[in-house]
């Protein structure tokens, strides 16, 4: 550690640890070794931005590095760089953990991305398509999926990767500390993929949103070989909104219009449609539009269109003269 982990990540010394996660992720993916092949220096900068986030990213790590005052002090001094990387790449495990489904570190697993994707309000409603972006999992392009070499069996667990502790009845079984699940070690760990085999590349990706879709459903998305978990927002609307297969909506008419009936323009997700209100049409009156709702199961739900009167304020002496002539008649 040459620099202030606190200047490598470009935060000062009271930031948050939600700030400084982001700062780690943010340099984390600009100096990644996948996004910058054969660039020593990014490496470099990758390297400290990661020793950076170890310390700064553990609350614990992190107070006893500001009680040391600054680098240089006994916390480093205490088995010098590798007290720092104690535990490994964790950083980077707990941040790509939930993209990968904790296929950095621990036991490798088939890759499995989590996007979050905003859905527009009526696409959700009609169904369509929405363009993202994702981390998806692949090989890594250094060691070739391998995770480095050297490959040996682990001894104690034979390989399994699991060991029993306790006897007969009671024994039970976890996963190997030696080899962390996998069953082997590495002599020489890849240092682009910490061993797991797999990197992160961000791709572009088309998600097909089944009509209806609700807010939190989560959709299935196969891209090159892994599936990718969309995990829906639907956009809020600032006037539709829904309720299972209905769409709702407010429409404030005047006094005279719901007296006297009219016709007014009313938006639906097909565009705007002409809707008539009737003479005598009360306050909080729903009128139903057929078949203009969200589609589930192959069957199209209704707009509820709830009508509001709007009472007039601040009257011209004409308007009040009418009022007054309203009032006296009883109307
Ligand atoms: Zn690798
Ligand atoms: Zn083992």
């Amino acid at each position: 550690m040459n620099r202030d982990p606190y200047s490598t990540l470009g935060v000062s010394a009271s930031a948050g640890q939600d700030e400084i996660r982001q700062a780690y992720r943010k340099l984390a993916k600009k100096y990644h070794p996948d996004a910058n092949p054969g660039d020593g220096k990014a490496e470099e900068r990758f390297k400290e931005v990661q020793e950076a986030y170890d310390i700064l990213g553990d609350p614990e790590k992190r107070r006893r590095y500001d009680e040391a005052g600054k680098y240089g002090g006994p916390f480093f001094h205490q088995g010098g760089r590798e007290t720092v990387f104690e535990g490994g790449f964790g950083g980077l495990d707990d941040i790509l953990g939930g993209i990968f489904g904790g296929a950095f570190g621990g036991k490798p697993r088939p890759g499995r991305a989590v996007i979050d994707l905003a859905v527009p309000f009526a696409v959700a409603a009609r169904g369509g398509t929405v363009e993202t972006s994702a981390d998806i999992p692949e090989e890594c392009r250094v060691c070739g999926g391998t995770g480095g070499s050297g490959r040996e069996t682990c001894t104690p667990c034979g390989g399994s990767g699991r060991v029993n502790s306790g006897h007969g009845l009671f024994s039970t079984s976890h996963a190997c500390r030696n080899c962390g699940g996998r069953g082997y070690t590495l002599r020489d760990v890849c240092g682009v993929c910490q061993g797991s085999g797999r990197t992160a590349s961000r791709q572009r990706v088309t998600v097909t949103v089944p009509p209806g879709v609700e807010d939190g459903s989560v959709l299935r998305v196969p891209v090159g070989g892994v599936n990718v978990q969309a995990s829906v927002r639907v956009i809020p609307d600032r006037f539709f909104r829904r309720e299972g297969r209905d769409i709702h909506c407010d429409v404030s008419i005047t006094a005279p219009q719901a007296t006297l009936g009219t016709r007014i323009m009313v938006r639906t997700l097909d565009g705007k449609v002409r809707l008539k209100i009737p003479e005598g049409t009360q306050p909080g009156t729903v009128i139903r539009i057929r078949g203009k709702g969200a589609v589930r199961h192959g069957v199209r739900g209704d707009q509820l269109v709830h009508v509001k009167v709007r009472i007039p304020v601040g009257l011209s002496p004409g308007e009040r003269e009418l009022w007054e002539t309203l009032r006296k008649t009883g109307g």
